[in-house]
């Protein structure tokens, strides 16, 4: 790098931002510090694009009548720091820049000190420049000057401050709670900490501060959040990071009603700080509604829901299609999607993904043409218009087979399975046909509150029951009779608010009767001296006067996400890791020195 004489800042101090000069300042002195954000060499005048995070600033340079300031800007590169002094000009005619907030005025410079130079950017600062997402990551401190990435984070900070605000408003204390502690069951593997004064020991990075914020409840700070860090380490997805951030919250004596009020305020308060209005209360549906209407229990409902056409169909159909007609027949229905290419209705099936036997009928046209009457009911129905793709799912599987341990729920298991196929097809073509259907369009917010969730699932795979949501959740107080005999029939105090066809979070009252907790415990296959070991000191906080209580915890990364309008979380995080759980900045993970893992008593297998 060509070395450059540096000034000194000494005294000297900003006036203004590169963001605030309007035409109501013409005529005042200014003094601007900031990056060279772009220069144009006109000969006679030098003008430079100086730019901080609050906006960009033109400054001119006028070299005929100062030579010693004309040689010195003349060493300005991109990136270069530098401090300018000068006087406020209104720009005239096509000189004004519309496009940016300070575009009426300029910065005639009289004197300019370097603070700073820079290396060549490993790449340009434009935001309408395509980089390598390894390259930004690597050097993490200059993408994040770029505006974009600018505008992000800005907005995150506003979102974090408008929850703040709101709960604090509403009475809620922000209150730490540790990360070097035991492993909490949210059910993802723990982040390990090995503890060098207690050798072959270790704490776990929370994945949530789940058990810490309850035994708040119980020490009688009755309405708790925190914006708190998780460590989750799981395999990554696009919208997973190891380390992600939670706005989290717990209050006592609530009905699920008082927490989603809570919820929805804040929202609101964030979404009008990333510039929208959304309107309160939430919809709220039951789980098993859910299921049947829209196959999942996260529906995205800018679309259509699902249609059962089972009454459609006339007797002899049902064979002739080879489908069974004790399930539910499903008709998808994506709007204004248009006449499918030959190739295009082929490639849905490799979409589908069949659960226990659900089969797809993605050329509705062959069933129009063999089975009229049943298909143009199957439109009615669906309320299918002229240019709307319809698809149908149904089930193969003859009735009858085994009884399943959840047989008895609402939902059946081979009902569920084929709505649980539908419902993805019914995302996936979405996904596929948003530029036709445009229901996904910038700005359109349906948010949900999903309610009522069963509280166990059936872990095919070992053969038990596990907790739906986490071992804390309340049964509903009418299915507690049903803990032992018929666990799928259990549903808990829990709900998920769900926005756009994703979980933005998910809580539950919570179980605050130490004898109840043991049930629960005994219903999850835990020993009773498995529970008290892994749990021990939380039944006992039980005994001590714990008040009803309950909570949610919200990801803060996935709003500001949708918020930014990003198509990944790593947008929004300052500094994210990799697919691959990596920080590429500051290349971590590492080994560490023989003498460090000596000290901690632990040895490293060879891999
Ligand atoms: N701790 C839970 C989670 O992270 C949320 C809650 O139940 O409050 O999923």
């Amino acid at each position: 790098m060509e070395s450059v004489p540096l000034d000194f800042l000494g005294e000297l101090r900003r006036t203004h931002t590169c963001g605030e000069l309007r035409a109501s300042d013409a005529g005042k002195k200014a003094i601007l510090m900031g990056w060279v954000h772009r220069r144009r060499d006109l000969g006679g005048v030098i003008f430079i694009h100086l730019r901080d995070r609050d906006g960009v600033t033109q400054l001119v340079f006028h070299a005929d009548t100062d030579p010693a300031l004309h040689a010195k800007v003349s060493l300005l590169a991109a990136e270069y720091v530098i401090a300018v002094e000068g006087r406020v000009k209104l720009r005239t005619g096509e000189t004004i820049n519309p496009a940016i907030p300070t575009g009426e005025v300029e910065l005639v410079a009289e004197k300019l000190w370097i603070l700073n130079e820079s290396r060549t950017p490993p790449f340009p600062m434009e935001e309408t420049v395509d980089v390598k997402e390894d390259a930004r990551l690597k050097y993490r401190y200059v993408d994040l000057r770029r505006p974009q990435m600018q505008r992000n984070i800005i907005l995150r900070s506003k979102i974090a401050f408008a929850v703040r605000e709101t709960l604090t408003n509403l009475g809620f204390l922000e209150i730490e709670t540790p990360f070097m502690g035991r492993s909490t069951p949210e059910g993802a593997r723990d982040y390990l900490v090995p503890s060098r004064v207690n050798p072959g020991t270790f704490y776990a990075l929370p994945q949530s501060p789940q058990i810490f914020k309850q035994l708040l409840m119980v020490s009688g700070f009755d309405k708790y959040f925190q914006i708190v860090r998780c460590f989750r380490d799981e395999d990554l997805r696009a919208d997973r990071q190891p380390e992600f951030t939670q706005i989290d919250l717990e209050m006592s004596y609530p009905q699920p009603e008082r927490v989603w009020e809570t919820v929805e305020g804040f929202l609101a308060a964030a979404f009008q700080a990333g510039g929208y209005e959304i309107r309160t209360p939430f919809p709220r549906m039951d789980y098993d509604e859910a299921i049947r209407q829209y196959g999942i229990d996260k529906p995205d409902l800018r679309l259509p829901p699902l249609t059962d056409a089972r009454d459609c169909l006339a007797t002899g159909d049902f064979e002739q299609l080879a489908i069974n007609r004790e399930l539910p027949v499903i008709a998808i229905r994506i709007p204004n999607v248009g006449e499918l290419s030959r190739k295009e209705r082929d490639d849905i099936k490799p979409m589908f993904v069949s659960k226990a036997g659900a089969r797809v009928f993605e050329d509705f046209k062959r069933i129009e043409n063999r089975f009229t009457e049943a298909a143009a009911r199957i439109r009615q129905k669906a309320g299918a218009g002229p240019g709307d793709l319809l698809v149908l799912v149904a089930g193969s599987a003859p009735p009858g087979g085994e009884p399943h341990p959840a047989g008895k729920r609402k939902v059946t298991p081979a009902e569920l399975a084929i709505y649980a196929s539908a419902g993805l097809l019914r995302v996936a073509l979405a996904q596929k046909y948003a530029d036709r259907h445009r229901l996904f369009q910038k700005g359109i917010f349906r948010f949900l509150w999903v309610t009522n969730f069963p509280m166990f699932e059936y872990d095919e795979q070992d053969r038990r029951w596990v907790a739906a949501h986490h071992p804390f959740t309340s049964p509903h107080e009418e299915d507690m009779d049903k803990l032992e005999s018929d666990p799928g029939m259990v549903r808990a105090l829990a709900y998920d608010v769900v926005l756009n066809g994703t979980e933005l979070g998910s809580g539950s009252i919570r179980i605050h009767r130490q004898d109840i907790q043991r049930k629960i415990f005994h219903a999850l296959g835990m020993t009773e001296e498995e529970a008290k070991s892994r749990f021990g000191f939380f039944l006992e906080a039980l005994e001590y006067g714990t008040p009803p209580h309950g909570g949610i915890a919200l990801g803060l990364d996935r709003i500001a996400m949708i918020l930014a309008g990003a198509d990944s979380l790593r947008e929004v995080i300052p500094f994210p890791k990799t697919a691959a759980a990596k920080d590429l900045m500051v290349d971590a993970p590492t080994p560490v020195t023989d003498a460090q893992l000596r000290e901690l008593g632990i040895s490293v297998m060879k891999h």
